[in-house]
């Protein structure tokens, strides 16, 4: 943030990307004040997520050469692949409590926080320098993909993020995505 050649703008919405042809040569956004900027620049990082990412594309003329035209936007690039083929990862988090006290979910407890953040602030180490996702493995749902399509995780704490999650004093959860 204290480097001189670079400027963070907050509250700011990136409307398009400006075109010189079909080379990207500035960005054009509106601050929260409703007042439209123009950057130019040789260089453009487009970074605004899955979704917005190929939506300010479009807006800015690259994409489905039909659909664009079909709401006005004049196109600068025909490349029906933006905006398509958005996959979401499903998943499953199953959690049981356990028997025995074997899990971390002691560290859970708010109780604890303090020592657990000393540990880790002081000594680098215990249940604050790790995010317990430590378990986890890729498999192949049938024999005919050539990669995994499945990923396991295991946390050796459950979480009391649904109502029937488990309520005992030690648990554990296995996620499949
Ligand atoms: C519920 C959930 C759980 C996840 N869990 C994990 C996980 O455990 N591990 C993992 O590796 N990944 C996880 N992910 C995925 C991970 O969060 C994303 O892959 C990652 O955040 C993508 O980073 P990004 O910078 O590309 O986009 P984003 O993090 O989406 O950042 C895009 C930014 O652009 C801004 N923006 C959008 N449009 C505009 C605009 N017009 N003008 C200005 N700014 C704009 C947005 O406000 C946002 O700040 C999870 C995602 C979700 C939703």
């Amino acid at each position: 943030m204290g480097r001189h050649n670079l400027t963070v703008q907050t509250g700011c919405t990136v409307s398009k990307i400006m075109f010189d042809g079909t080379r990207a040569v500035g960005v054009e956004y509106v601050d929260r004040r409703g007042h439209v900027h123009h950057v130019l620049s040789r260089d453009i990082v487009l970074c605004a997520g899955a979704i917005k990412s190929p939506h300010i594309l479009q807006l800015s003329g690259v994409g489905d050469a039909a659909a664009l035209e079909s709401i006005g936007v004049p196109v600068v690039h025909h490349l029906p692949g933006v905006g398509k083929n958005l996959q979401d990862h499903l998943a499953i988090q199953i959690q049981h409590s356990c028997t025995k006290p074997v899990s971390l979910q002691p560290t859970a407890n708010l109780m604890n926080a303090p020592w657990i953040g000393a540990q880790w602030l002081f000594l680098r180490s215990g249940p604050g320098a790790t995010n317990h996702w430590e378990a986890g493995g890729f498999a192949r749902s049938n024999d005919k993909l050539p990669f995994p399509n499945l990923m396991y995780q295991f946390l050796p704490l459950a979480s009391k993020s649904y109502p029937n999650s488990p309520t005992g004093p030690h648990g554990y959860q296995v996620h499949v995505a």
